[in-house]
């Protein structure tokens, strides 16, 4: 039987970012961070056609409910390189058949261009928000593993990630 991507939230998910996964659950339609989520997927489309290849996988993800939002304070976010754990993840490669992990500091705080994270002492991460969040873990669902010189870039991450 061909494993899923997504998590089986029936086990005990021994990965902490999945099990955060498994215990908080996607946006509402409606609700702020759905429209926050869907705004920064439709800027995204508009951008370019790499930029649109991108916005559809999120688009179906989203539509799947396989986006999940969780408090800020349920994934340590370390200094190191790569991040022990950072404010999104997503299993490399998958494609719209794949899930994402998204801290609710991008839904709630950092959700546009103008709205962007701070660094503090205990995150030393350039300023991002919520698309080019989104834009960096598409790359990494289109199977980009790497990030550029900057942990919280990836190739695609700044040119669609607006702003
Ligand atoms: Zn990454």
């Amino acid at each position: 039987m061909p494993q899923q991507p997504e998590p089986d939230c029936t086990l005990t998910q021994p990965d902490k970012r999945n099990d955060v996964w498994c215990k908080n659950p996607p946006p509402d339609t409606g609700s702020t961070a759905h429209k926050r989520i869907q705004r920064a997927i439709d800027d995204m489309r508009a951008i370019s056609d790499t930029c649109a290849t991108r916005a559809n996988i999120l688009q179906v993800i989203l539509n799947q409910r396989f986006i999940h939002v969780y408090p800020e304070k349920a994934l340590p976010r370390g200094n190191t390189y790569p991040p022990l754990y950072s404010g999104a993840f997503s299993p490399l490669g998958e494609g719209e058949a794949g899930y994402i992990g998204l801290s609710e500091v991008y839904t709630k705080f950092a959700y546009d261009s103008r709205h962007k994270t701070r660094p503090s002492p205990y995150v030393s991460e350039s300023p991002t928000w919520l698309q080019q969040v989104l834009a960096h873990e598409a790359d990494h669902l289109m199977g980009i593993a790497g990030h550029t010189t900057d942990p919280q870039t990836t190739t695609h991450s700044q040119a669609c990630g607006g702003g």
